[in-house]
């Protein structure tokens, strides 16, 4: 009788970033390689490390679509014995009590998903637009269209926004597997603009937060209401109370949605202000991708790469700690190298299978 023994991955957490996107790449790899994941200092670099309800939320949606066994998945807990079985497809509700990031949990168990042998309907509830975490329109509009790039179905609809410290937000993912082996693709350019416009979500508030916020994206973009270029989306019932300001740009090959959380110290002028920054800086570059979809890119493709012996490349604006750190990870986890290099305006990242080592 022959056995697979699986080497274990063993991460550390105060790695880069130091943040929790190593945890749930850690999670994501150990469930598609099969591998146990060993991972210590979880979370090392932020104010409050270990897991927070966030983040064992993520374990233990980890745990349900493989039967996946975890040890020190504990609030608080620094260290995380994790021992993956099969992926399951199927229909699967997470709920995150607080307002944590239920996209986080999404992003996850994806991975895993989107190779299992069938589909599956998840349901997710907590926080959709919660102060460092991906906002649902930014999974929707951006990071969706990429990964239906590989050959990979994602649906994602919202039936309630989930604002911190409230959450209470519902969101439904449809993942549906690649029917032939995935293809991974480059994204060098961001092509032409061909639509561009802001949004400003203030459901619970009063509603000169959304009107003064436009007002002053509008002003600084050179966007106004006549041309369908300043939008104050309706809530849904019992939304809030929360503040998001969008700035989506639409563009050829790739859509960046841009997403500032309103805050009680700044004004809704500062809020603006500080969204433009991010998308002239985005703009100033020739990437094709944001910095934050240059990190979360990386791991879908990074599978497609691996399955299928190609290597990749996509441009962004800047590599960011996460991306840097993302990098790490999944070179440690998959036999790939991660290169980044800077190129005219723009980081170029290349993601390729390992030469292989022959010992004679
Ligand atoms: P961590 O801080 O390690 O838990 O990781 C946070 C994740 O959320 C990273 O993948 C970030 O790129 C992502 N993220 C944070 N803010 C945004 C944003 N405004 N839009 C999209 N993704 C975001």
């Amino acid at each position: 009788m022959t056995q697979t023994i699986r080497l274990p991955i063993t991460l550390d957490g105060s790695t880069g970033e130091g943040g929790g996107q190593i945890l749930r790449t850690g999670l994501a790899l150990s469930m598609v390689t099969g591998q146990p994941l060993h991972i210590q200092h979880i979370r090392a670099k932020r104010p409050k490390p270990g897991l927070m309800r966030q983040h064992l939320a993520c374990v233990q949606a980890a745990q349900a679509v493989c039967g996946g066994q975890a040890q020190g998945a504990d609030l608080g807990s620094k260290t995380l014995q994790f021992t993956p079985g099969p992926v399951l497809a199927g229909d699967y509700r997470f709920q995150i009590a607080t307002a944590g990031s239920c996209l986080l949990v999404l992003q996850t168990v994806l991975p895993a998903l989107m190779l299992a042998d069938g589909e599956s309907c998840v349901q997710l509830s907590g926080g959709t637009h919660n102060p460092m975490a991906p906002p649902f329109d930014f999974l929707e509009r951006a990071f969706a269209p990429l990964l239906r790039g590989l050959g990979v179905g994602l649906g994602l609809s919202l039936a309630r926004r989930g604002f911190y410290p409230a959450g209470g937000g519902e969101v439904q993912a449809r993942i549906t597997p690649a029917a032939q082996p995935l293809t991974p693709f480059n994204v060098l350019e961001r092509g032409p603009l061909q639509n561009a416009w802001g949004e400003a979500l203030a459901p619970g508030l009063p509603c000169g937060v959304a009107t003064r916020e436009l007002a002053a994206l509008g002003q600084r973009m050179g966007w106004t209401f006549e041309a369908n270029q300043l939008r104050t989306p309706i809530s849904r019932q019992n939304e809030g109370p929360g503040n998001a300001l969008l700035a989506t740009l639409e563009h050829a090959h790739v859509t960046e949605v841009f997403c500032l959380l309103g805050e009680r110290r700044l004004s809704s002028e500062q809020v603006a202000r500080k969204l433009t920054d991010e998308v002239r800086s985005y703009q100033r570059s020739t990437g094709a991708l944001g910095p934050h979809l240059a990190d979360q890119w990386m791991l879908p493709l990074a599978l497609a790469v691996w399955r299928s012996g190609q290597a990749a490349r996509y441009t962004c604006s800047e590599v960011t700690q996460h991306t840097a750190t993302n990098a790490l990870t999944i070179a440690q986890c998959l036999p790939l190298c991660v290169q980044t290099v800077s190129v005219d305006k723009a980081m170029l990242v290349e993601i390729a299978p390992a030469p292989q080592v022959t010992y004679r």
